[in-house]
């Protein structure tokens, strides 16, 4: 699946918040969004007021973003979400959580999501014991999530393994640092995300007008 290949940190400004596709340099005084807090553009500095519309667009936009997703695949997985039986944006957020980059890069073999991605596709990762190079893949729960064995050295996963004590391990996943390896316990429900800044309801309400 296509994934978009553009300036990040724009993204970060356009939303309007740190959305923490780069890494560490997030973290640091080199954050474009920490040097230039107002979006992209020659009339980024302007006042600009949002319509309602605006507000949803931009929230469904955030979101996408977050995850790294394209319009027509994030269209799918809204589809699958809304003929679920749980709240629509609750449920989207599960299925967002449950794509297997997404899982690598919470149990903190990967600093990022498009890292984690690439770590996916370059088959550096296994589930269940079987190479898999689809980031999109839907985990299952229960299912192990390892780093290939010849893969234990590679300076990014080592160097995102040792950040992973700074941010709680999310009830959900489980993680044996040691063994390089993981358990996804099952599709998260909203009180265990920690992501107070995705307000799911705009997004379903951007889809449903
Ligand atoms: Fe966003 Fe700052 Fe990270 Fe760039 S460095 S992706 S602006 S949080």
């Amino acid at each position: 699946m296509a994934r978009y290949i553009g300036p990040v940190c724009k993204l970060c400004r356009r939303e309007g918040m740190k959305l923490f596709l780069k890494g560490e340099r997030c973290y640091t005084e080199k954050c474009a969004y920490t040097r230039r807090p107002y979006p992209p553009g020659q009339h980024g500095q302007g006042r600009i007021k949002l319509s309602e519309y605006a507000v949803r667009l931009r929230e469904k936009q955030k979101v996408r973003r977050v995850y790294g997703i394209l319009e027509r695949q994030f269209q799918a997985y809204y589809a699958k979400a809304a003929r679920g039986k749980g709240r629509t944006g609750e449920e989207m957020l599960s299925i967002l959580e449950s794509r297997l980059d997404n899982v690598v890069h919470r149990m903190g073999f990967a600093s990022t999501r498009p890292e984690a991605r690439q770590l996916v596709k370059h088959n550096h990762i296994l589930v269940n014991g079987k190479r898999v190079n689809i980031p999109s893949v839907v985990c299952r729960p229960g299912d192990k999530i390892e780093v290939r064995e010849a893969s234990r050295k590679n300076n990014a996963i080592v160097a995102a393994l040792a950040q992973v004590e700074k941010r709680p391990m999310l009830s959900w996943l489980e993680l044996d640092k040691e063994k390089f390896t993981g358990t996804f316990k099952g599709a998260p429900v909203r009180d265990e995300l920690n992501e107070p800044a995705i307000r799911e309801q705009l997004v379903v309400e951007y889809y449903s007008r």
